[in-house]
């Protein structure tokens, strides 16, 4: 449960992840996949997406509301779920499955490091510029466009790995 809240977020984590895990296909050297992959989280963050609204809801009412967070948990059990059975086509080469499971990782990190911010009240200091330099860079959309925008940029990426 904590590992999930941990990996919470602000686009929603699918993407990141699948994108994650098709740059560690594409490209063997981990060495240059999870630098790739931490880039790929802002470049995705600045395509136009939807969200479920953490910081808003934090500012009113102190933290995330319950369908908020239950929201991200899903999202974030499906991708830590894709992102493990990507892994696992790599077996039995464990260097391959570890780099596309690191890669996944360094997908989502800048999200990642907002959870303490949201859900463990460190809302000053370090937490607080990055929260806020997150924010920053978000494009943001409305509900359907931006889930259209998603489900394509998925679409893509498991198209890149599978196909
Ligand atoms: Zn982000």
């Amino acid at each position: 449960m904590l590992v999930l809240l941990y990996i919470l977020h602000h686009m929603l984590e699918m993407p990141h992840v699948l994108v994650g895990a098709a740059i560690a296909t594409a490209i063997p050297n981990p060495a240059i996949s999870i630098p790739l992959a931490l880039a790929s989280h802002v470049l995705l963050d600045r395509i136009p997406h939807w969200n479920p609204h953490f910081y808003t809801e934090t500012q009113k009412y102190g933290q995330p509301t319950p369908k908020s967070t239950a929201i991200a948990i899903v999202d974030s059990a499906a991708a830590l779920t894709a992102g493990l059975f990507l892994a696992a086509r790599f077996l039995p080469n464990y260097g391959g499955a570890i780099s596309v499971i690191a890669a996944c990782l360094a997908s989502v990190l800048s999200d990642q490091i907002k959870m303490p911010y949201f859900f463990f009240k460190q809302r000053t200091g370090f937490f607080k510029f990055w929260t806020n330099l997150e924010r920053s860079w978000q494009v943001e959309a409305s509900f359907i466009p931006g889930i259209i925008t998603q489900i394509l940029i998925s679409l893509a990426a498991l198209w890149w790995i599978l196909v």
